[in-house]
C-alpha cells in the first residue's frame, strides 16, 4: 500500500472516531479526558479486518444488547464504546488520573488501551483465554504510545504481586465482587464492575470505593456482559 493510501485510512479513522466521540457526548458521556482517550485509540485495530468498518458505526454505540456487540473470537465480544466510556468515566470520577490500574478481562485489549491514556502509572490487564491474550499482545504492540502489562490469569484472583491498585475495572459479570479484588484496592481506590441481580436475570453496573472505614457500594444502570468464569483456558 502506498504511504498516501495509508495516510488516507488514518485520516478516515480519525474522522470516524471524532463522529463516534460526538455520539458518545450526545449520549451523555461528560468527562472530556475519557472522550479524548477514546479519540486517541485506533479501535479498528482490535477486531478482524473484515469487521473493522463496523467499529465506528455509531448506530452500534449505545446498543445495550451484547449480542449486537462485535465478536473478537472464542465467544467473547468487544465492548460497546458507550459501555467502555461510561465505565471508565465512573472509574475516574473526580480524579484527574486513574493511578495504578487493573483490568479483569482484557479481551481484545481495547479497553486497556483506553485506560492507559488516563494514567501515568501502569495498566495491568489479565485475560483467561490464552489465544485472545496473544492477539491482544500483538495488537497493543502496534500502538507504541500504549503501555499495558498483560498476563494470562484468572482475574478472580486479581494480580496480588502488583497490588494495591487505585482503579480496578472488570469486564465480565459476577454474582458478587471477588474478595481478592476488594483486598487489592488501595485506600480511596475504586472498583467498577457488572454484578448479577439476586435472581441472576439482570446485571447492573456497581462502583465500590475503599474508604478509611471499609467500602461503600453504589448500584447504577443495567448492563449486559459475558460471565466471569474461573480458571484459565488454553
Ligand atoms: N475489555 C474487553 C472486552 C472484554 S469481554 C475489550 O476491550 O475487548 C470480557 C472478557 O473477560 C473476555 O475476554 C473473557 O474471556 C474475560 N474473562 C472472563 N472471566 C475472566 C476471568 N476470571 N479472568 C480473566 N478474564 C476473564
Amino acid at each position: 500500500m502506498t504511504p498516501s493510501a495509508q495516510a488516507g485510512i488514518g485520516f478516515t479513522s480519525l474522522r470516524s472516531r471524532a463522529r463516534m466521540v460526538d455520539a458518545l457526548r450526545q449520549k451523555g458521556i461528560r468527562n472530556e479526558a475519557v472522550l479524548a482517550a477514546i479519540q486517541a485509540v485506533p479501535r479498528h485495530l482490535f477486531v478482524d479486518e473484515a469487521l473493522a468498518h463496523r467499529v465506528y458505526d455509531y448506530k452500534n454505540v449505545s446498543a445495550s444488547n451484547y449480542q449486537a456487540a462485535l465478536p473478537i473470537g472464542f465467544g467473547q465480544t468487544l465492548s460497546h464504546p458507550y459501555t467502555v466510556a461510561r465505565m471508565i468515566e465512573i472509574l475516574l470520577d473526580r480524579r484527574a488520573q486513574l493511578g495504578k490500574t487493573l483490568e479483569i478481562g482484557a479481551g481484545s485489549g481495547y479497553q486497556a488501551a483506553v485506560l492507559s491514556h488516563l494514567t501515568e502509572e501502569e495498566v495491568w490487564a489479565v485475560e483467561r483465554i490464552a489465544p485472545l491474550l496473544a492477539r491482544a499482545r500483538q495488537t497493543l504492540a502496534r500502538i507504541p504510545e500504549v503501555r499495558v502489562r498483560l498476563e494470562l490469569a484468572d482475574g478472580t484472583l486479581g494480580w496480588p504481586a502488583a497490588a494495591p491498585f487505585h482503579s480496578i475495572i472488570m469486564a465480565a459479570a459476577a454474582r458478587q465482587a471477588p474478595a481478592e479484588l476488594l483486598s487489592q484496592l488501595a485506600p480511596g481506590g475504586r472498583l467498577v464492575l457488572p454484578l448479577l441481580s439476586t435472581d441472576g436475570k439482570e446485571q447492573y453496573l456497581h462502583h465500590i470505593e475503599r474508604t478509611p472505614r471499609g467500602f461503600t457500594e453504589t448500584r447504577l444502570e443495567s448492563v449486559r456482559f459475558v460471565p466471569l468464569l474461573s480458571g484459565i483456558a488454553s
